[in-house]
């Protein structure tokens, strides 16, 4: 942990693994990344569910779950070759685009 501007190192549509917390172990797609408060929302993680008023939509009412942002400090990012929770290096490409690589398997996280 360092420094006040939290560098948020997912992208929405990685699939993370919670790290930490009531919802370690669990998976999912990031939905959402919410850089400024360095926070993600991941499909089917943090899930609260809410209470909606009978509305025309659900005339009588119901429980909507809904994903709650959470601190993507506790997230790992899941490569997608090995199947685990990875630190992943940065590497430039020929082209001058960089490209995520699990740190465990080489597997680049990021193609083109
Ligand atoms: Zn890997």
């Amino acid at each position: 942990m360092g420094g006040a501007r939290a560098a948020i190192h997912v992208r929405r549509g990685d699939t993370v693994e919670v790290t930490h917390g009531k919802y370690r172990g669990k998976r999912g797609k990031v939905l959402r990344v919410l850089r400024k408060e360095a926070r993600i929302i991941v499909e089917g993680v943090a899930v609260a569910k809410r209470h909606t008023k009978p509305n025309e939509k659900m005339p009588s009412g119901g429980i909507v779950p809904k994903e709650m942002p959470f601190p993507a400090s506790k997230a790992m990012l899941v490569c997608t070759r090995c199947g685990r929770a990875v630190r992943f290096g940065r590497q430039r490409m020929d082209d001058g685009t960089t490209v995520r690589v699990c740190r465990h398997c080489g597997e680049l996280i990021d193609r083109a």
